[in-house]
């Protein structure tokens, strides 16, 4: 061993026990553990403040969920949040979709308003955490919910004791999740006191949208600068079904919410910068439908095919960007689950075809796209890290 190696071997050597020392040092001095936890939180803290984006006059669309009913560990069920002009208004409410916004440590308490698309359950199922923890984080005014009357052109078959289903329109929903929560509500108000929870952030209030015509539209919201109407889909026989557009100092950004491939969205994404579609695979949900046969589970299978129907393929779904010449597609609502990057490969199939040189992206949660108003420009970042 030369002289510089064994410089080398022993300079090694104490590095080691150096670090085993520290380590030792830090499992059994608890004053030092507390000191490293302080300042991880206080730089964890330090990080969070996402506030500037809304005042930062830019059009914020962040993908707080773009799963679906099939159980997917990367995604939570629908959920996508509007940031601009000071507000935060987020569109459905699908299960596990609070815990996604609750990690990107936007600032909860601007979550004024909450648009429902339709009232399936991956859509409104985490309503009640939306609306509490929004409040927690310091809203002081009713949150204001936007949705569907009762349901068109359905009658589901009586219940043994002679009960309806599909009568409940989106007031009848707020009040089912405003009875659940209110025994919460009133416990907080009495631990914290009404000095950091006033009752009246509590409330939820609200608004069914009357059905507009095909080629028409509702406006929802429309306050300091952001404007959002509600459009017909076509998602049969949920009726009816919205998708939303949303306009903020120039730029332009639409939801489709759930829908076959349908022209009126074309016809309200007009010029977007930005299309938020949902995507179904049917090839791919075929398939699964087939293995769940062989295991001989029919009924899942049949219910897998019968999904296919009222969704859009992520090549119609671009086949509807280009007709409107949006620039960004960004699909949401992924059926079926991608684990990997080859099932994301198959689910594209046929897109870069159809679709060219326009931007398309797979939705992850945690994305958000921002466009900053009076420019064209278009970015995406992620807000899970
Ligand atoms: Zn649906
Ligand atoms: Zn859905």
């Amino acid at each position: 061993m030369g002289r510089k190696t064994r410089i080398a071997a022993v300079s090694a050597a104490m590095l080691v026990v150096l670090i085993l020392a520290a380590v030792a040092a830090v499992w059994t001095m608890p004053g030092l553990q507390d000191e490293i936890a302080r300042r991880a939180v206080s730089g964890r803290l330090a990080s969070a403040d996402h506030s500037a984006l809304l005042t930062d006059k830019s059009l914020h669309i962040v993908l707080c969920g773009t799963g679906s009913p099939m159980p997917d560990p990367a995604r939570a069920n629908a959920c996508t949040a509007v940031i601009a002009g000071g507000h935060i208004v987020v569109i459905d409410t699908g299960p596990g979709s609070w815990a996604k916004f609750a990690q990107m440590r936007l600032p909860a308490n601007a979550i004024d308003t909450v648009l429902l698309t339709h009232l399936h359950s991956d859509h409104i199922g985490a309503l009640g955490e939306f609306a509490v923890q929004s409040w927690i984080a310091g809203r002081k005014v009713p949150l204001v919910i936007f949705g569907p009357g009762k349901p068109q052109e359905i009658k589901a078959p009586l219940d043994l004791e002679g009960n309806a289903y599909g009568v409940s329109g989106t007031a009848d929903v707020v009040r089912g999740f405003a009875m659940a929560y209110d025994s919460d509500s009133g416990f907080r108000i009495v631990h914290h006191g009404t000095d950091y929870l006033a009752p009246e952030g509590a409330r939820m209030i609200a608004h069914e949208v009357a059905k507009p015509d095909l080629g028409q539209s509702v406006v929802v919201f429309d306050k300091d600068g952001l404007k959002i109407s509600a459009f017909l889909v076509n998602h049969h026989p949920i009726e009816p079904a919205f998708g939303y557009r949303i306009e903020y100092q120039g730029r332009v950004a639409v939801v489709s919410g759930d829908t076959k491939k349908f022209e009126n969205v074309a016809v309200f994404s007009k010029d977007a910068d930005l299309l938020v579609h949902e995507a179904l695979n049917a090839g791919m949900v075929r398939t699964i439908a087939g293995g769940l046969d062989q295991i001989g589970n029919h009924r899942l299978a049949k219910m897998a095919r019968d999904t296919i129907n009222y969704h859009t393929s992520p090549v119609e779904a671009a086949e509807i960007a280009n007709e409107a010449h949006v620039k960004m597609l960004v699909y949401s609502h992924i059926v079926p689950p991608l684990p990997t990057s080859l099932m994301q490969h198959i689910f594209l199939r046929g897109v870069a075809e159809v679709r060219g040189e326009g931007d398309t992206l797979i939705g992850r949660d945690g994305m958000m796209i921002s466009m900053p108003g009076g420019s064209h420009e278009i970015t995406t970042s992620d807000l899970m890290n």
